[in-house]
Parts: structure tokens; sequence; C-alpha cells
């Protein structure tokens, strides 16, 4: 009973397989009305039993093109998948379609205890199971064979394809013992999907499949609604900042390299009003999936993120994807911009890039064997060329992805919206065709930039390369010139990359016939990153020497309004807050908000008459004010901050926080007297009732209200007597702060 019954197939190719029998079955089993893009050519050729090889960008509609089959065929699809985590899904996905058939779909892998794994067994053996997901690992063990050498298997899926190759953004290393496996359990047809491919990593696939002959079905890697953008590394925090400000209320993903910008990037964006949550491996299970659970319900804007996060959200809406950290390859650029705009709205992608984030992921690297370290050096300089390229991103992208895109100006990326000057790089062409054949097409992109350029360095000394007549002919023009015309000699197809020996380089016959007969090629020189100050300082507060004329101003202006309103006058505005008022010159209520302690409340509460007073005397004395926008800083750099504002909104108990984050009680009071400072309301009054007696609360709430000269604690303590706690004055007087403070 073992192998593919050649009759059945036979049977169901007779049937010609006609479209509109597949319709049905496509309504039946998901309730479709129509295929998406290549589909129905792919499962046709899978139903007529041939090898297939699937290409289509994340969202594309890749599982139909086994599931369906698999339903519609005798026997049991093999479906080899990564992610464990997932299989339970994809299981009850198509439980889900196929009413009253529990059986229909299964898993194996090492979650199942044993009488699930009964229960597989049994529906295996009769024969009503059509898709069995296994994990890799799994399918090499002993036991599995041999139970998988008693089906009758219809055909195998190997989902996320990619991971067989190193060259791919997330390899396997079982991945590469599929195809022996297969061969002993027992040929059947066999369908590869991906999502990623560059052509190197597809002829990894197919040739580690041994499916090198098969056909492929590569639908278009291009996403219309998708911008992007690459932007020098300076400010980054402020600029990222301005930018979700101005894109007030949309979703968006920032990804961070490391947790640590993670956590110290969402509390920046906290303390300035923007609702965003952090997301990384290192966080307990249950606080990362609160974050990612209030993302997808739409309770914050922004998520900050390491690229843990990601994998299998299908957020429809996510309107920028912001690149903090260059990604390590374009394989990852692209999967992660890919998240944005997936219901085919606005998407756009930010990258800032520096250089210097190239250098540092290369240390990272040095751990690695050397071959590794190879293939991420080379990955790397990918995506540093796309980077400080000025040619087209989309262009670049789909071109690195083995796809033509000859449309001149996308209009949706940054070098088509604002191109370069182009000139004619005839000259430079010829040079770099010259030099590619007189290293014989045996180098590298980097080594054939040296020679033209002139550069002494051991590789070219051992290859005598310093002795061929191009050797510096390109010295007038530096190295970043030369890589420049390289790169768009590759895109524009004069050169191509030998796919076997990565990145070798070749003519094309097109670069043969220039050379013949050369002609005008239009080129642009790459944008230059290299004098950016790589630093993210945000513009800090109460350091520089504030305006003394205006403070003085300011202070009877407050000293008026606290008698008007008949409260104390550091209630108002306390003199920090003045004091950056006298620096910034805030003229109005928004950019009031970013002075030291000023909260939205405040803001609207006392600001007014404030940003009128200071706009009249910038006015009279013109005054240059600092004209950028102002981002908050955090004032005392702790990762807690984000924690516990959200868990005072969530009305847990302090001690519970405190536990949390292992504080003491009176350390844990001073980090919330810090937010509370810096202009964040925070609601205690949950707490407060619960543990104290209301008497206590408003005597305390009117000595600050009513008597307090200052929030000074010693002075209120010694005021209100022995029967207060330091504790409850603290507590109090943070309620306090928040209600008629800020
Ligand atoms: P991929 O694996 O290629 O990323 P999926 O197989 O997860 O994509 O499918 C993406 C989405 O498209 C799913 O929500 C799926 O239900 C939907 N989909 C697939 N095929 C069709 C179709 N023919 N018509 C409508 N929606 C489809
Ligand atoms: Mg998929
Ligand atoms: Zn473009």
């Amino acid at each position: 009973m073992k192998k593919t019954s050649n009759l059945d197939r036979t049977k169901i190719q007779k049937m010609e397989m006609t479209s509109q029998i597949l319709y049905k079955q496509l309504k039946k089993y998901f309730g479709f009305n129509a295929f998406k893009g290549l589909q129905e050519p792919v499962i046709k050729n899978v139903l007529a039993g041939k090898d297939t090889f699937v290409l289509m960008p994340t969202g594309g509609g890749k599982s139909l093109c086994y599931q369906l089959p698999a339903l519609m065929l005798p026997g049991t699809a093999i479906v080899v998948s990564p992610l464990i985590a997932l299989m339970k899904n994809q299981v009850d996905a198509i439980r889900g379609f196929v009413d009253n058939n529990d059986g229909v779909a299964h898993f194996l892998n090492s979650s199942l205890n044993k009488q699930q794994l009964m229960e597989v067994h049994e529906h295996l053996m009769k024969g009503v199971t059509k898709l069995l997901y296994v994990a890799p690992e799994s399918m090499t063990k002993e036991d599995n064979i041999s139970l998988l050498k008693r089906l009758k298997i219809s055909f195998y899926a190997v989902d996320e394809a990619h991971c067989i190759s190193e060259w791919g953004h997330d390899f396997r290393p079982e991945y590469r013992r599929i195809r022996p496996i297969i061969s002993e359990i027992g040929n059947a047809p066999l369908i590869a999907l991906t999502a990623t491919a560059t052509p190197k990593v597809q002829h990894d696939i197919q040739k580690t499949l041994g499916m090198l002959d098969t056909a492929v079905f590569k639908s278009s890697f291009n996403r219309e609604n998708l911008y992007y953008e690459i932007r020098p590394k300076v400010n980054t925090e402020k600029e990222i900042i301005k930018y979700i400000k101005n894109n007030g209320g949309k979703t968006g993903i920032i990804y961070c390299l490391s947790r640590k910008k993670v956590e110290e990037l969402a509390e920046l964006l906290q303390v300035n009003g923007i609702k965003a949550l952090p997301y990384h491996a290192g966080m307990d299970v249950a606080s990362r999936s609160n974050n990612q659970d209030r993302f997808l319900m739409e309770d914050v804007d922004v998520i900050v993120a390491t690229i843990a996060f990601g994998m299998g959200i299908d957020k429809p809406d996510v309107r920028f994807v912001i690149h903090y950290d260059i990604p390590k390859s374009l394989e990852g650029y692209y999967q992660e911009t890919g998240r944005a705009g997936r219901d085919g709205g606005e998407g756009q992608c930010i990258t800032f890039y520096s250089y210097k984030d190239i250098q540092r992921l290369e240390k990272f690297t040095q751990s690695k064997s050397p071959s590794e370290q190879e293939i991420s050096k080379q990955l790397l300089t990918e995506t540093a060329a796309y980077a400080e390229s000025s040619v087209c991103r989309r262009r670049l992208l789909l071109n690195y992805f083995g796809e033509e895109y000859d449309i001149q100006n996308c209009q949706a990326c940054d070098n088509c919206l604002h191109p370069k000057k182009e000139f004619d790089g005839q000259e430079y062409l010829t040079q770099v065709l010259e030099t590619v054949l007189a290293v014989k097409e045996q180098f590298q992109v980097d080594h054939v930039a040296n020679v033209i350029t002139g550069l002494f360095n051991s590789t070219i000394k051992s290859y005598n390369h310093h002795e061929l007549e191009v050797f510096g002919e390109g010295a007038d023009k530096n190295l970043h010139f030369w890589n420049a015309i390289l790169r768009q000699a590759l895109v524009q197809h004069f050169l191509e990359k030998e796919i076997e020996n990565y990145g070798l380089l070749k003519l094309t016959q097109k670069g043969r016939d220039f050379l013949k007969a050369p002609y005008p090629v239009m080129m642009t020189e790459d944008h230059d990153y290299s004098d950016n100050e790589d630093s993210d300082d945000v513009v800090m507060h109460g350091k520089a020497n504030g305006d003394e004329e205006l403070m003085a101003m300011l202070k009877d202006l407050r000293r008026d309004m606290s008698k008007r309103l008949n409260l104390q006058p550091w209630i108002i505005f306390q003199d920090p807050s003045l004091e950056d008022m006298t620096i910034q010159y805030p003229i109005t209520l928004d950019e009031l908000k970013n002075c030291q302690g000023v909260g939205e409340g405040k803001a609207q509460k006392f600001g007014k008459e404030f940003v009128k007073l200071i706009k009249q005397y910038v006015e009279e004395k013109d005054i240059e004010r600092p004209q950028d926008f102002i981002v908050k800083s955090i004032v005392n750099k702790s990762g807690a901050k984000v924690f516990i504002i959200q868990s005072i909104d969530r009305k847990m108990p302090l001690e519970d926080i405190a536990e949390a984050k292992g504080l003491k009680m009176d350390e844990l009071l001073t980090e919330i007297e810090v937010i509370v400072n810096s202009g964040t309301k925070l609601n205690l009054t949950y707490y407060i009732s619960a543990i104290m007696d209301e008497e206590k609360i408003t005597n305390i709430y009117d000595y600050f209200k009513d008597e307090a000269e200052d929030e000074s604690l010693k002075m209120a303590m010694d005021e209100l007597g022995a029967d207060y706690t330091e504790e409850e004055v603290r507590l109090v007087r943070i309620k306090f702060m928040s209600e008629i403070a800020n």
C-alpha cells in the first residue's frame, strides 16, 4: 500500500482537471471564489504529479497551493514546516474548513503525548488524514520514518523552503536532510514553497531538493503600495518621534537590533506621548504576548521590537515599518518591510542608515565559522550597497530577488521622488567592464573596485594585479564612486554575478556588446553618508543657561496666576519647567508639552497664558527660537518605567508592581514620582482608596493644595504630624500632582 498510486493519478489527469472543477473544490473547501495569483497553475501542476517550485511573497497564498491538492488527491500529503508553534494553527485552520473531520489534518512533532500520537497513527492508518505536518527533525526520527513508509503519500510539500539555504535568512541544517529522507521513505512528487529567494537561494533549494529541472512558479515580489526610504542615521530618535507625531494615530512597527535599544526607545516614545510598547525575546512570555495583543487590538499604536516580532503575525493595517538599525540582509529587510500595508493600503518603510552600523554588524559575525562569516559579510555588503545607492529602491530590491523592474520612476521611493542628477557613464562603464575582463572574471565587486582605483593591498599583490594596465586607471575617482558604477552595471545587466561561485563578476552578452560598440548610459553617484555624525543625542534639557529676562517675566506670570487660581505657584509650573521655557521658547501648547515637566494636562490647564507671553516676547525681541522639533528626554533611563505606567493603567496593586520589578516600595514610589514630575498623569486612586481612609487622604490632599509652599516631603511630614506615614504622604502627593498639577 505504499507509494503513490499512479493509477489514481492518471484517473485524475484523465478527468481533465478543468478549471471549473478546481473552482468548485476551492469554493467547497475554502469558500473562495477565485484563485490568487499563480495558485491555479501551481495546483494543476501538483495535481498532474509534477514537481513544483513556488515563489510568492508573504501573504501570497502559498498554503492553499498544497492544501487543496492534498484534499483532492488520494493518500496523505506530507507537509514539512519549520515552525512547531504555527503547526497547530495550520492544522486547526484546515480542520475548520473540512467539516466534522478532525482526522483530516494532523501534525507530528515533539509536543504530542502518547495518546495523541496513537490517535494520529490510527487516523493515518485508516487513511482519513489528507495532510500530515511534520517538523524536519521529527521526519528524520527512526520511528516516524517507519510510520511514513507505511503510508500512501500523495506528495511532499516543503514550506519555507529557503530554510535549506545558508544564503537565506533562516537557515535550518535539518532542512538539508529532507531529500535523503524522502528517498528513504518513498518518492512522490515534491512541492517547495518560499517567500524569500534570491537567485542564489533558489538555486540552493532546487539543488538540495534535487529539483533543478522543475517548473518554477514565481509571482512578482513587487509590493506596489510600499514606499521605501533610507535616511542618514542622524538624530534618529528625534526623527522617529517627529515622523510618528506627523502621522498621528497610525499603526507601525519599529525594528531595533538590540533588546536594550528596544526598551529605551519604547520608553522614550512613551515619555513623548506616543502609545508604544516594547517586544523582544528577552521579555517574559506573559508580557510579550500581552504587548503583542495590545498592538493587535490597537490599544497601542507602535510596537518597538527586535526581529523576534512579526513572524506569523498578520496585522493587515500596519502603516509604517521603521528600521532604527539596518537589517543584516536584504532578505530580512524585505520580510520586515513586507509587514507594512498587507491590506494593500499605505505602507511606509523607512530605514536609518549609517555605515558604522554595517561595521558593527560585521564585528558580530566574528564568532562564526569562516564560511558563515563570508556569507554574512556578503549579505551585509549587499545591504550597504542598497542603502547607499541612488537608483530606484524598488528596482534594486526586485533585481536582488531576480526580478526585472523596468519602470523608470516608481514614484514611491526616495530615490525616485528626489532623483540625483544623472550623468553619462559610458566612459566609466567601459573602464569597469575592461577591468572585469582584465582580472579574468574571477573576482568580486570589492576587488575590481580596488584595481580600478589602484589600491595596493595583499590580494592585489598576490595576484600581481598591480601590474595590470587597468590598475589605477580610475584613480581620479574614489572607491565609493566606482562601487556605484559597478552596482549599476549589475542592475542594468552589463555584468552579472555567478550564482554558484557567489559574487564573481562576469560580463553578460549585453556587456560584451557594449564594449564592442559603446553608447551613452545614464548613471548616478551614490549617496554619501560618510560624514554623518552618528549621534542620537536627544536635545537635553536644562543644560544651557536660559533667558533671565524671560525667566523673571514667567515667574511674575506664575505668581499672578497662582493668586487668581488660588493655587501654590509650584503647582502651576515648577522652576525647571520655567527654565526650560526660557531655552525652548515654546509658542504653542504643543511645543510647550515638550518642556521638562509639562504634560498634556498641565499644558491645557495652565499653558495658554505662558505661550502667549513667550510669543509676544519672542516677537518683540526678534528672538531666533530653536526651530527644530524638540524631543523630551528620559530623565532617568530605567526600563521599568514603561512597565510601571502600563501596570498602573491596568490598576495593578503597587506591591505586585514592585515585586515584578524587584523594587522596594519606596524605590517604586521614587520611580512613580519621576514619571509624574516629568508630566505624565498616573491615576493611583484605585490603590490609595483601597489602603487608606478617606479622611486621611483628604487631609493630605488639602495640605498640598492650600498650605504647602512647595512639594517638600519633609515639611509636609512635620506639618501633618505623626499619624501619617511617609508612604501615605507620598502616595497622596502623587495623586495630587497628577490631578491638579498635570
Ligand atoms: P503565504 O503562506 O503565502 O504567506 P497564506 O497561505 O498564509 O500566505 O495566505 C495568506 C492569506 O490569503 C490567508 O489569509 C488566506 O486565507 C488568503 N487566501 C489564500 N488564497 C486565497 C484565495 N484564493 N482567495 C482569497 N484569499 C485567499
Ligand atoms: Mg506560508
Ligand atoms: Zn523608485
